[in-house]
């Protein structure tokens, strides 16, 4: 019997980890060094995890081996009701799921919600996870526009032209990943009143929350929404830096009244994979309540800023290379002028920049970009290896045309 792929498969893709990835391995195996500037993983590039988070998980994994509450351990799963209540979101411990990551939670919110053929409404570009997470679960994801003239702030008139009666959710993802834009209260409040008055549920991903820089502020989403039913995400793989550890959580926020169905939902599936990892929960208090260590690497001084900035400054010396400077997360965004370079298929290109100079980016199609005009690269190498690896990409654009 031949065994072949689900139809459910037949639309999504996650290119962070594609084709691309597979050539990457198939280069080291063959005995070459690549530099992945692929994924936003901070332990790949010598970021540690803080010393009271590893405390706290490390006193608590003796006695954590076994299943734990499906919706999470009740101490987390306060500390982030608490969490969000002094940022002016009313949530509660019923109301808080924990997870094997955003990840996890983001699949799970898609599948609870979407029968065939429901819209959401998701940014272009987006962290191409929840456009896979809309299409397994049946949905159709709509792409609507960030802008890059402003910033890539999100085009709220593209939003309304693209609002149907199948419209379900509006997917808002600040700090965005990959632009690093974020946003305004005025633009979640524009957001939040598009989502009130066409009767959406709002999806706020806010996993670089943390992650700000030259005095950006922010504020979640759902401060500007308790008359709506919000589902926030948020977790530890980058403000905390143990992507590995596996754990996020979903605060609701709103009329849970109204959607009481739902909710039960989300429990079935919380309930069906049994649990999250249980020994990385016990690090979320000490995570949400302690001093925030990400403040050493974001200001002044600190290596975060440090490496945006010489990758910034580098990538848009070269000639027909501009990019939107970032005001949060851990990437660049960078687009290549079509006038100065002739590109038909970006994942192509990102195959010959691998291919010769052993660097591993993702191209912006990768993150349902319309045109093969951007790619993305990761600023959490250390500066002087940023600055060697944009140093080649500029070797490698200069002159770059396809056929
Ligand atoms: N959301 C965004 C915007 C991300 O960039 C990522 C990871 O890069 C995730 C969610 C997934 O995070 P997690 O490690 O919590 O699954």
């Amino acid at each position: 019997m031949q065994v072949i792929q689900s139809t459910k498969l037949a639309n999504v893709c996650y290119e962070i980890r594609g084709p691309v990835l597979e050539e990457a391995m198939r280069l080291e195996a063959a005995g070459h060094r690549i530099l992945k500037l692929n994924t936003g993983n901070p332990a790949a590039f010598g970021f540690e995890c803080p010393p009271e988070i590893l405390e706290d998980i490390l006193r608590n994994v003796g006695s954590a081996h076994g299943y734990g509450d499906a919706k999470g351990l009740l101490a987390a799963r306060r500390a982030v009701m608490m969490h969000y209540q002094t940022l002016g979101v009313e949530t509660d411990v019923e109301h808080v799921f924990m997870g094997n990551g955003v990840s996890e939670l983001i699949t799970m919110a898609m599948q609870g919600l979407l029968d065939d053929g429901d819209e959401v409404l998701v940014p272009a570009p987006d962290y191409p996870l929840w456009t896979a997470s809309v299409s397994l679960a049946g949905g159709t994801a709509v792409h609507y526009r960030c802008d890059e003239e402003s910033d890539w702030m999100p085009d709220l008139a593209d939003i309304e032209r693209k609002i149907t009666d199948r419209t379900k959710a509006l997917v808002v993802i600040n700090p965005n990943n990959p632009t690093g834009a974020v946003y305004s209260d005025e633009m979640l409040r524009s957001l939040t009143d598009i989502a009130r008055r066409h009767n959406l549920l709002v999806c706020s991903d806010e996993i670089y929350d943390k992650i700000l820089y030259d005095g950006a502020t922010h504020t979640p989403t759902a401060a500007f929404a308790p008359d709506l039913l919000t589902l926030t995400f948020n977790g530890m793989s980058k403000a905390y830096r143990v992507a590995g550890y596996r754990s996020g959580w979903l605060a609701i926020s709103g009329p849970k009244a109204h959607a009481q169905s739902y909710i039960e939902g989300l429990n079935i599936l919380a309930n069906m994979r049994l649990c999250a990892n249980m020994p990385a929960q016990h690090g979320v208090v000490a995570a949400l309540t302690g001093r925030q260590t990400i403040q050493d690497l974001v200001l002044p001084g600190g290596r975060l800023l440090e490496q945006r900035d010489a990758a910034y400054d580098l990538l848009t010396q070269i000639p027909g290379v501009t990019c939107v400077k970032p005001k949060g997360a851990l990437y660049l965004f960078p687009r290549l002028d079509p006038k100065v370079f002739k590109i038909k298929d970006d994942r192509q290109m990102i195959l010959d920049l691998l291919r010769q100079e052993r660097i591993m980016c993702v191209q912006g199609t990768g993150f349902n970009w319309p045109e093969p005009d951007h790619f993305r690269i990761v600023t959490l190498p250390a500066a002087e290896d940023l600055k060697e690896a944009v140093t080649r990409i500029g070797h490698f654009l200069d002159g770059y045309s396809q056929p």
